[in-house]
């Protein structure tokens, strides 16, 4: 068997050990002759194990007893109007920093709802930067700030957590929660799709605090109610089991590789390893973006020309290594480094990339 260099950028690379620990267990989770897929959802095994993910976040993360975790589906897409049909007041306001793609859908199904302010760092029709903290209005009527901690498509990131004048700050971490430290004293709620560093797709992990979720409006429809997704536990109805069980696994493993302090210190020698491969290439690859707000979970650059890109991609697929397409919208190449891709593996990409350049440049 030949495990992939999986760069794909989601649903993306899994830690072996979390695969193995599932494929041992299939038949029989926790002596009950059952998958996990099998067991019932009230059962006291699958509560168990749905309690212990939930606190396990809340353990790695850093927070009290005052955030709530949820699990939800639809992804994170979902969570785009549903923030703001749960917290933006009749005729209230919310400010967005917008930083790329994914902010900006954001935006796009927030403004159904409401006024919202939007500040961007859009210039071009394209992003290659964060937002600098002058540059961060705040508008003393908004119910929250909304932001995007790691832009997936662009290849940037946030290196600093913004001043919101003391506003309920909400962000979007799909694609870099739990590969670094967060300082969870800024946020009132942070949520992610799973599938790029928290296992596969089909959940979403929120975390609320509590006195933030008690701003939610009530009088919403049962499934699209935060409110009520957390009184019943995320068990309002059936939810993800395998997706849960999976996280669970996920959280587990990111426990034994030191936690956050841990995982940042793989992600920052990934990230450095690859940058420096491009930098040191006279300019044959190119990073797009503004250098002290590179990602250290998507790595994008782009070819001399785009028949170059293409071949880049076809030779990367034969020497196995998947998923270095840059997204569609953008074009050039994409490594996405996730906390399960080894520093072994992003050395062996940078071998690549230089054998490339020599037969290529
Ligand atoms: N936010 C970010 C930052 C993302 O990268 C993505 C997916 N790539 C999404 C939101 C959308 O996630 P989903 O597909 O789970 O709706």
């Amino acid at each position: 068997m030949k495990r992939a260099i999986n760069f794909n950028a989601g649903p993306a690379a899994i830690p072996q050990e979390v695969l193995e620990k599932a494929q041992a267990e299939m038949l029989d989770w926790k002596g009950t002759g059952m998958s996990v897929m099998e067991v019932s959802h009230r059962s006291k095994e699958y509560e168990e194990l749905h309690n212990h993910a939930q606190s396990s976040f809340r353990e790695i993360a850093g927070m009290g007893g005052e955030w709530k975790v949820i699990f939800l589906q639809g992804g994170a897409s979902t969570q785009f109007p549903l923030i703001p049909m749960n917290f933006l007041p009749e005729g209230g306001c919310a400010d967005y920093l917008v930083t790329g793609h994914w902010s900006k859908s954001a935006v796009k199904e927030a403004k159904r709802f409401g006024k919202i302010n939007v500040r961007t760092s859009e210039a071009d029709g394209v992003f290659r930067r964060i937002l600098k903290q002058s540059e961060i209005e705040i508008d003393p009527q908004a119910a929250y700030v909304h932001m995007t901690s790691n832009n997936t498509i662009f290849g940037t990131q946030w290196q600093y957590w913004p001043e919101v004048a003391g506003k309920s700050l909400i962000a979007d971490m799909s694609s870099d929660i739990f590969s670094r430290p967060i300082d969870v004293s800024k946020f009132a709620c942070i949520y992610a799709g799973a599938q790029k560093n928290l296992g596969p797709s089909g959940v979403v992990a929120m975390a609320v605090r509590e006195d933030f979720l008690a701003r939610a409006k009530e009088d919403l429809s049962s499934m699209f109610s935060y409110k009520v997704q957390q009184a019943n536990n995320s068990l309002y109805n059936t939810p993800p089991c395998f997706s849960i069980y999976i996280l669970d696994l996920t959280l587990e493993w990111i426990k034994k590789q030191g936690g956050l302090q841990g995982m940042q210190k793989v992600n920052d020698e990934k990230a450095r390893v690859l940058y420096e491969e491009i930098d040191s290439s006279g300019g044959y690859y190119n990073n797009p973006v503004e250098k002290a707000d590179r990602s250290k979970m998507n790595v994008v650059f782009r070819l001399p020309n785009e028949e170059l890109e293409e071949k880049f991609v076809k030779e990367a697929k034969a020497a196995g290594i998947i998923g270095v397409k840059g997204h569609r919208s953008v074009g050039g190449i994409r490594f996405s480094i996730y906390n399960a891709n080894l520093v072994d593996n992003v050395k062996k990409s940078v071998d690549f990339m230089k054998d490339f350049q020599k037969r290529n440049g």
